[in-house]
């Protein structure tokens, strides 16, 4: 299914005037793969295999691979985090940097998120062979070359080091917690915002858009969003699917360069979240959980954006009372030291200079059925989406999140301060219709 979807787009001469050449990592998937993972295993350098993983994926896999890995007499260490759900942050690094052994020859990662997110950073450091074993199919990440770290208490974005191999059986992703498989269900149906807002954004900013990327993305979420029902007794052909949706997202954006394809506003929701989690000393929710919520949240603004009329004078109007330190300081207000990145990254971004938001005011004016039409299509999909969400008990509000205080409001007009990336709140800024906010 999955090198099926991804033959679809051309790695030559893709009529959206672009290659697609990016060397993708490999991906093994199904039921009783062990004997394939070690036969790949066996055919790099096996003098020193380093394992990590937390106490609860080693249960779930690592115990197993070890044994296996033994049996083959491949020599093999573990390194097991203490304690229950490791944070990706600076502690955790240095704590696995600490234990990497000198004459380490390949790293296993087995686990999922933040057991990822971890060696991805060792494995940029010692530059080694690397395999991911995943044990949930709880995010879109298994494959991408960045690590989400929480440093000083702020959420970053660290480029690291793609994995060589992706392995997934499906057995051991059908005994995830299903908290986890609610963050994959929210994580792919998040797509249905994500892919909107790139094709809206291609028409307002000129940004390059793929249509055979986009159809890939498309692929997943119709996948997920019928297998969604049957995920709940944890059938393992949409537990497959899941994993397979969630692995097409995250290759869209290897192939992309860029993470456009699978996050739009609704991550930045999620994003905020976390920040205000980190700020406040509370602790968020999961990323896909959030996301769900995000998602929801989201298509009920782009509704409410379908059912405007925008003007130039009301535009205008609002660049007119709009005073940018005001909103920085609302912004450090909602997020305190957090603000700040967001509140730097205006100097060379200049998403709000007056001449450019005229511009692209000017841009949605003229495209206004173009555009409405790009978001009306999402809007139809609410109601698969919800139900898809319902189907494995997932949040679908964000009183069922464990977000305090969650200020929805001015999370979702920060929304558009978080990366130089054209999302809905951006226009409704544009438009001087950001009170659309508040009507929800
Ligand atoms: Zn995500
Ligand atoms: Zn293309």
């Amino acid at each position: 299914m999955i090198d099926e979807w991804i033959r679809q787009v051309p790695a030559e001469h893709c009529d959206c005037g672009q290659t697609h050449r990016a060397a993708l990592p490999e991906w093994l998937t199904g039921r009783q793969i062990t004997a394939r993972f070690l036969e790949r295993l066996s055919q790099f350098d096996t003098s020193h295999i380093w394992l990590m993983a937390d106490p609860d994926t080693y249960a779930a896999a690592g115990r197993h691979l070890e044994q296996a890995i033994r049996d083959r007499h491949m020599p093999i260490s573990c390194f097991i985090f203490q304690g229950r759900r490791p944070e990706a942050s600076e502690h955790t690094v240095a704590a696995a940097r600490l234990g990497v052994p000198d004459d380490m020859s390949l790293l296993l990662a087995v686990g999922s998120g933040t057991i990822n997110d971890i060696a991805k950073v060792i494995a940029a450091e010692t530059n080694v062979p690397f395999f991911v074993y995943a044990t949930a199919p709880s995010m879109d990440g298994y494959t991408s070359a960045t690590s989400s770290l929480l440093i000083d208490g702020r959420k970053i974005s660290l480029a690291t080091k793609a994995a060589d191999l992706v392995a997934a059986d499906t057995d051991v992703l059908a005994a995830a917690p299903m908290e986890a498989i609610q963050s994959g269900v929210g994580d792919v149906v998040a797509k249905a915002v994500s892919l909107a807002e790139w094709q809206m954004a291609s028409v307002i900013t000129g940004e390059h858009y793929c249509p055979h990327i986009a159809g890939l993305v498309e692929h997943a979420l119709e996948t997920v969003l019928a297998s969604a029902p049957r995920l709940l007794d944890r059938e393992p052909d949409a537990v497959e699917a899941l994993f397979a949706g969630l692995l097409v997202s995250g290759l869209a954006m290897n192939l992309a360069g860029h993470s456009r394809p699978a996050s739009g506003m609704e991550h930045y929701i999620s994003h905020l979240w976390d920040m205000r989690a980190a700020a406040l000393g509370t602790s968020a929710d999961t990323h896909g959980r959030q996301c769900g919520v995000g998602t929801l949240l989201a298509l009920d603004l782009i509704e409410r954006t379908c059912r405007l009329q925008p003007t130039a004078e009301r535009a205008d109007a609002h660049l007119d009372r709009f005073v940018l330190a005001a909103w920085h300081d609302e912004l450090k207000t909602l997020l305190g030291p957090a603000a700040l990145p967001l509140i730097e990254a205006e100097t060379s971004e200049q998403k709000y200079d007056p001449d450019k938001v005229r511009n692209r005011a000017g841009r949605i004016i003229r495209n206004w059925p173009k555009i409405t039409d790009i978001l009306q299509s999402v809007i139809t999909r609410r109601e698969a989406i919800a139900a898809a969400l319902s189907a494995v008990h997932a949040p679908l509000t964000v009183g069922e999140l464990t977000v305090s205080e969650p200020e929805t409001e001015k999370v979702l007009l920060a929304t558009r301060d978080i990366r130089d990336k054209y999302i809905t709140t951006r226009l409704l800024f544009d438009t001087g219709e950001t009170d659309s906010i508040h009507a929800g």
